[in-house]
């Protein structure tokens, strides 16, 4: 996949979505997770994505970034599994996360 810029609209404001190897520090495991696919970085308003992720997932990958967004702007305190449901619904729903410029 190619490292061109793009964002995403979240409450009004736009998150940009950073390519990087997944080695990159920001998608690093710990002892309990062996790396992630993306990471969203709330206060900084961007969202890092490995860059060898196919379009499918980084499209379900993107879904949950954004309930992960969406549940600590909105305080819901929803549990990992449940933002997980969620964004495989949505993703089977068919729903397309809109990425601008
Ligand atoms: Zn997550």
């Amino acid at each position: 996949m190619k490292t061109k810029s793009k964002h995403i609209e979240l409450f009004g404001m736009k998150y940009k979505i950073i390519f990087v190897p997944e080695d990159h520090e920001k998608l690093r495991g710990d002892s309990e997770n062996d790396g992630y696919y993306a990471v969203v970085a709330h206060t900084k308003n961007k969202i890092y994505v490995r860059n060898n992720i196919t379009k499918r997932r980084l499209n379900k990958t993107l879904l949950h970034e954004i309930l992960h967004a969406i549940d600590s702007e909105l305080y819901l305190s929803m549990s990992h599994k449940q933002i997980y449901r969620l964004a495989a619904g949505l993703s089977g729903a068919g729903v397309k996360v809109k990425c601008i410029r």
